[in-house]
């Protein structure tokens, strides 16, 4: 097993959803990351907080294998974001976003963690995920997210990192900007091109297409019948898809694979409670039963 470093947002959320409401429960990318990462490889997350985040809020970090040497704490109120979902879950709009200590946030990444062998950079300025690679002894494997807001915002910062990127995980309508191809399939081709081998492309609930040089793997999203709140669902994806291949010896096509199933068993459970309530609450056992319901699925005899 090898380590992941980690670097994005610790955060505030507040969501409304069909389900309900709640405020000022503590969510972030780099949380969700860590925490569904953290049940299969031992994570080191780079982030900051404000003074407001206290014991408490600590805790969702607790009892883990996330080692928080790179956990800045400055003065100042914590990264808070509000998001309003539509009846089909599909729509979300953004009501608030206030960067707080994340406005001024350089990364620093401790010297122990500077060996890392393996990184992932959560949505953040592409420039400040540039900075990590640059803190960073030749990591054997570096994966990337980002967002609209990047994508349009700071689009030569992030084709300079993705050149140093073997993994590119983005959603759906990610991958048609960044690429400006309606086709998800020339889309991953065209990503490629930019540098990464492998091409990992959520898609919300209909599941995951991944493609690298040669082909395709693709799994639907498990049918939920009640899902609560799919905030942080795309970043648990990743920490379940890259623990999973951090507890890996090597990176085969079947690992990979098997990495894309772990990935979406953990987004599938993640959406069944508000913020990170599912993922606290977790015991190997429902990973485990994810895994057979994925295979149940999708497994049938050939004619
Ligand atoms: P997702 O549902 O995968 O888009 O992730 C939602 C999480 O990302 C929430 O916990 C937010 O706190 C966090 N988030 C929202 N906007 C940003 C942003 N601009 N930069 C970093 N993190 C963000």
């Amino acid at each position: 097993m090898r380590p992941v470093l980690t670097v994005g947002s610790v955060a505030f959320d507040s969501v409304k959803t069909p389900s309900g409401e709640v405020s000022r429960v503590v969510g972030g990318a780099a949380t969700f990351f860590s925490v569904a990462a953290s049940f299969f490889a031992g994570v080191r997350l780079v982030a900051v907080v404000g003074d407001d985040f206290g014991e408490m809020e600590m805790k969702v970090f607790g009892g883990r294998d996330i080692d928080l040497a790179g956990l800045q704490r400055v003065s100042g109120e914590t990264f808070r974001w509000k998001g309003e979902y539509g009846n089909d879950l599909n729509s979300r709009e953004t009501i608030y976003t206030h960067l707080n200590v994340f406005e001024e946030f350089r990364p620093h990444i401790p010297d122990t963690f500077r060996t890392s062998p393996i990184v992932f950079l959560a949505n953040i300025h592409p420039a400040l995920q540039l900075e990590v690679l640059e803190q960073v002894q030749e990591p054997e494997f570096v994966a990337l997210d980002t967002m609209n807001y990047w994508i349009e915002g700071a689009p030569d910062e992030l084709k300079t990192v993705l050149q140093r990127v073997d993994v590119v995980v983005i959603n759906d309508e990610e991958a048609r900007l960044l690429s400006g191809e309606s086709s998800l399939v020339k889309a991953s081709r065209i990503i490629r091109q930019m540098g990464p081998s492998r091409v990992v492309i959520k898609r919300g609930e209909h599941g995951v297409l991944m493609a690298d040089r040669d082909g395709y793997f693709a799994t639907p999203g498990l049918p939920i019948e009640n899902v609560v709140d799919p905030t942080g669902a795309g970043d648990t994806f990743a920490g379940g898809f890259i623990g999973y291949l951090a507890s890996s010896e090597t990176f085969t096509d079947d690992v990979y694979r098997q990495a894309v199933i772990c990935g979406s068993a953990m987004a599938s459970l993640s959406v069944e409670d508000f913020g990170l309530s599912r993922l606290l609450s977790l015991a190997d056992e429902d990973i485990r039963e994810r895994f057979d319901s994925f295979r149940h699925l999708t497994s049938f005899e050939q004619l």
